[in-house]
């Protein structure tokens, strides 16, 4: 499918919305919508520093690190009961369904609910209640990945452990990730608690390569033994890297918007996403803190062609990636990848009449 005339992008734009996507980097923690932080605050009895979605979307034009994790941080203030966590994630898996994605896996941070009057098990509970509608009520299949935090190490192994136990993985946790600041806080302090997590079959999703240079993506990849690297693109600065990332075929979760606005990368145009494909690395496109970036899936997708030279099928490879790099098990990923392909030339076809008829 090509979309030639400057006049296609509308239709463009169409199309993209209109695929089935899957989506694998993106944090819970930064897709707290601004009426749902005003919800929160309201039953919670806090007061936010704004009063409504608009003022609150100023607070989103911020220009630095500590800006954006303070807004972050106001968005884990607010989650104060279990419920809480059901209706963030409804509402997050909402807009997902709006976008057709179809197949997600959630990151979300332990470490700040610990020490509540509930379990982290209680949380996984009311967040599987809202999982369960949004398969119901639109197909979208989620999978939970729950984190920790290279800057605060004291509890990784207990969170580790929690992760681990069959009750958590019943509950759809598939993955240990790792976030955080990479200078100073190398992956070898976690070397014990990644271990523990995939001698116990869960996978490990850490980020490297965002912050800091090839070697911390090196570091990581001896350490922690990865299945896919979070971002990973300052991989393109060492072409030995790009071989082996090629070679063993270690996906990376690129979420461009993220990389700006946190001043990773200066312009979309000099974004190593282009380049890292072309090299023949397994990309996949993700959109991080989707609320924090006042950005969706869709839109990374039409960014990426629009503004870093992708053509629309390396769109679909990168949904496709996104599947068969997924934690699901073989037989699922068979069976959304089919459906998708067969989306993908019904979409084509409407298209193309739609052009023909113009
Ligand atoms: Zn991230």
């Amino acid at each position: 499918m090509q979309f030639k005339s400057s006049e296609d992008g509308g239709q463009l734009e169409r199309y993209l919305k209109a695929l089935p996507k899957a989506e694998l980097h993106v944090h819970m923690e930064g897709s707290i919508s601004p009426q749902m932080l005003l919800r929160l605050a309201e039953t919670n009895g806090l007061k936010l520093p704004f009063s409504s979605s608009r003022q609150c979307k100023k607070l989103y034009a911020y220009n630095s690190f500590q800006d954006f994790a303070n807004i972050l941080l106001l968005g884990v203030s607010c989650l104060r009961k279990v419920d809480d966590f059901f209706e963030v994630i409804l509402d997050m898996g909402t807009g997902m369904a709006q976008q057709n994605i179809q197949y997600a896996e959630i990151t979300w941070t332990p470490q700040f609910y610990l020490n509540r009057s509930y379990s982290l098990n209680d949380i996984l509970g009311a967040m599987n209640e809202a999982r369960s509608i949004l398969a119901i009520r639109s197909g979208l299949e989620i999978r939970w990945i729950p984190d920790i935090v290279r800057s605060r190490p004291q509890p990784a192994q207990a969170i580790a452990a929690w992760a681990a136990t069959q009750e958590a993985r019943d509950a759809g946790v598939v993955a240990l990730g790792l976030g955080g600041p990479e200078a100073g806080y190398p992956a070898s302090n976690f070397s014990a608690p990644f271990r523990y997590a995939k001698q116990a079959g869960l996978c490990a999703n850490p980020h490297a390569g965002e912050g800091a240079g090839s070697q911390s993506i090196w570091q990581t990849i001896e350490e922690l033994k990865p299945s896919r690297i979070g971002h990973g693109i300052s991989a393109i600065d060492d072409p030995e890297l790009v071989s082996y990332l090629v070679r063993e075929a270690l996906p990376l979760e690129v979420c461009l918007t993220s990389n700006i606005r946190l001043g990773i990368c200066s312009s979309y145009d000099s974004h190593p996403l282009k380049r890292l494909i072309d090299a023949g690395c397994m990309v996949t496109l993700n959109t991080d803190d989707p609320v924090l970036f006042q950005t969706t899936l869709t839109r990374e997708y039409l960014v990426a062609i629009q503004e870093c030279g992708l053509a629309v099928q390396n769109i679909k490879d990168v949904i496709l990636h996104a599947l068969s790099c997924s934690y699901l098990q073989d037989f699922e990923k068979s069976r959304l990848i089919k459906s998708f392909i067969n989306k993908f030339d019904e979409l084509d076809r409407l298209f193309l009449n739609e052009s023909q008829g113009r």
